[in-house]
């Protein structure tokens, strides 16, 4: 049926309800563990940066405090010295020289301390220095401090002499009539062990990637874990702007080199300098990113099984709905078997199913009906004509012998017009039920048309077919009619394949020797003959 084929064909691209429950279903678990996922990593980065930040800052701060108490000390080291230079305003250089190593060995603040007179004349120096003690100071630095007269520190500069990176620190010195007699200071060598990394430790990268830097007042850099980037300028720095106009905090921010950063800074009050604690937000990402594997670890195996139970359940959902688009499916083009009747936990499905199995009943009962009318006379309930030329081509083609008696009740036109058309149909369903009653279950009974019947007796002989007609023609010849008067049959025999092997050419025998039967007297039986004739 070109329509089936049509509805066929136009299924072919359609998803199936299991396949579609099942990927909705697919779908939305792997999109909640998605979203999860996202919810985790989001508030997990927040807290991750909060938390550093604030980390950052503190250690910033408590940095700077230890710096300011240092420098504290460092300045009370060189006021200490000065007032006992200022006092001894005849002190031999050997006790000076004392003072100083004194000084310096005690504290360890300063790589060296010298004293330069009020003319800029280096008189001592701790370490000793041949070329340094006797000489005039040279770098702008020490020029302003002893110009200055008060108590001094330089930003970071690099020597000409030495060609060292320093930070010079010094104290005036004041006889008791307030004469001035110069200065005694102490330098720090920033590339070289000094004070600064024997505190705060020389390789200060933590593990989470976290690392420290001090800035002058200047905007220079004063420590940083890369010695070769002492005394560079980041003044740009954003945070380091912040720093030099004494601001403190904390913030997210990108560096010079481009990497962004969490970046918790502190000015140390003493010297104007400032501490700045960062961690690379790469290293955070790395730790967030194990996090979320982990976290995956966890979660995955559960939401692998909440993902098949829900496609379990979504098909066992769809089951019911699938078996009856099958079923219906089926319908014209196979016989469906109503057989799939069972309660369904699933209201819909429970009331669709049994409503379709009603409905498919009803359908094959009309089917049977229609198919039943189709095939039979409505007069007699005989089989009807087109029945049985179907059914005699289907024993000629399977080779099944039969015999064929046609049979035309004897002056009916008579009886016709004289007790009416009614009667007429009553005396042919009496014959009807004569030939039912003579014939076997496999035999094929037909009114042919009008008063005409044909009889077809499966693997039934010539004779054998003659008894039957007999009986026929006899039981009707004797039987008690509402018409009152004895009706006859005529009747004409042909066998298969024994008079003919064509189903038409059959019939025409059978009919010529009913013709027969009619013109020598109505009321017999004759049989063809071998040679097509007909005989008694
Ligand atoms: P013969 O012995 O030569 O067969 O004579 P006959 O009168 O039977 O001949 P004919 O074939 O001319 O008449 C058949 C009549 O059967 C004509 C028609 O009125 C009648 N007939 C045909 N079909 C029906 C039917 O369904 N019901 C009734 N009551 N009569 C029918
Ligand atoms: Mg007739
Ligand atoms: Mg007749």
């Amino acid at each position: 049926m070109p329509v089936l084929r049509e509805i066929k064909k136009s299924q072919r691209n359609k998803i199936g309800l299991a396949t579609l429950l099942s990927g909705l279903v697919a779908l939305s678990v792997v999109l909640t563990l998605t979203i999860l996922l996202i919810a985790s990593y989001q508030s997990k980065k927040q807290a991750l940066y909060e938390t550093t930040l604030t980390l950052n800052f503190t250690n910033a701060a408590k940095m700077s405090q230890t710096m300011d108490s240092l420098f504290k000390s460092m300045r009370s080291s060189l006021q200490y010295t000065a007032g006992i230079l200022s006092s001894n305003p005849t002190t031999n250089e050997d006790e000076m020289y004392n003072n100083l190593e004194f000084m310096r060995h005690s504290s360890n603040y300063f790589n060296s301390v010298f004293v330069v007179d009020e003319t800029g004349l280096i008189r001592n120096r701790s370490p000793y220095s041949e070329g340094a003690v006797g000489s005039r100071i040279s770098t702008d630095a020490a020029k302003e401090a002893l110009a200055s007269r008060k108590p001094y520190l330089s930003h970071s500069y690099t020597s000409s002499k030495s060609n060292r990176l320093i930070v010079f620190m010094s104290e005036p010195l004041f006889e008791k009539n307030g004469t001035y007699r110069g200065i005694v200071g102490g330098t720090i060598f920033l590339q070289e062990n000094n004070i600064m990394n024997m505190i705060f430790g020389s390789s200060n990268v933590d593990d989470v990637g976290s690392s420290f830097y001090v800035v002058g007042s200047d905007g220079h850099l004063l420590y940083h874990p890369d010695k070769t980037r002492l005394g560079e300028d980041v003044s740009a720095n954003p945070v380091v702007q912040k720093l030099v106009q004494g601001k403190s905090g904390q913030e997210q921010m990108i560096n010079l080199k481009g990497v962004p950063l969490l970046a918790g800074y502190s000015t140390v009050p003493e010297n104007g300098w400032g501490v700045v604690v960062y961690s690379p937000i790469g290293a955070i990402h790395e730790q967030l990113n194990d996090h979320i594997q982990t976290l995956l670890l966890y979660i995955l195996l559960p939401f692998i099984l909440l993902l098949l139970s829900a496609i379990w359940l979504a098909r066992r959902l769809a089951r019911p709905f699938v078996s009856l688009a099958d079923l219906v499916s089926k319908i014209g083009r196979e016989k469906v078997q109503l057989s799939e009747t069972k309660n369904h936990w699933n209201r819909e499905a429970d009331l669709l199913t049994k409503a379709i199995i009603v409905a498919l009943t009803d359908i094959s009962k009309q089917t049977e009906q229609l198919t039943r009318d189709a095939m039979t006379d409505p007069l007699t309930g005989l089989t009807n004509r087109r029945t049985l030329e179907t059914i005699m081509n289907k024993w000629i083609a399977e080779q099944v012998s039969f015999s064929i008696i046609v049979m035309d009740i004897d002056r009916f036109k008579k009886i016709n017009d004289t007790y009416g058309h009614q009667t007429g149909d009553e005396v042919l369903k009496q014959l009807a039920e004569i030939i039912m009653l003579s014939v076997r279950p496999g035999d094929v009974s037909c009114r042919y048309g009008g008063e005409e019947f044909v009889v077809l007796l499966a693997l039934a002989t010539v004779s054998d077919a003659y008894l039957v007609a007999e009986r026929i023609r006899k039981t009707l010849e004797t039987s008690n009619h509402a018409v009152g008067e004895q009706i006859t049959v005529s009747m004409g025999i042909a066998h298969y394949p024994i008079h003919s092997a064509s189903a038409e050419a059959l019939f025409h025998l059978a009919d010529k020797a009913l013709y027969k039967a009619k013109e020598t007297g109505r009321n017999r039986t004759i049989v063809t003959d071998i040679a097509g004739q007909s005989e008694l």
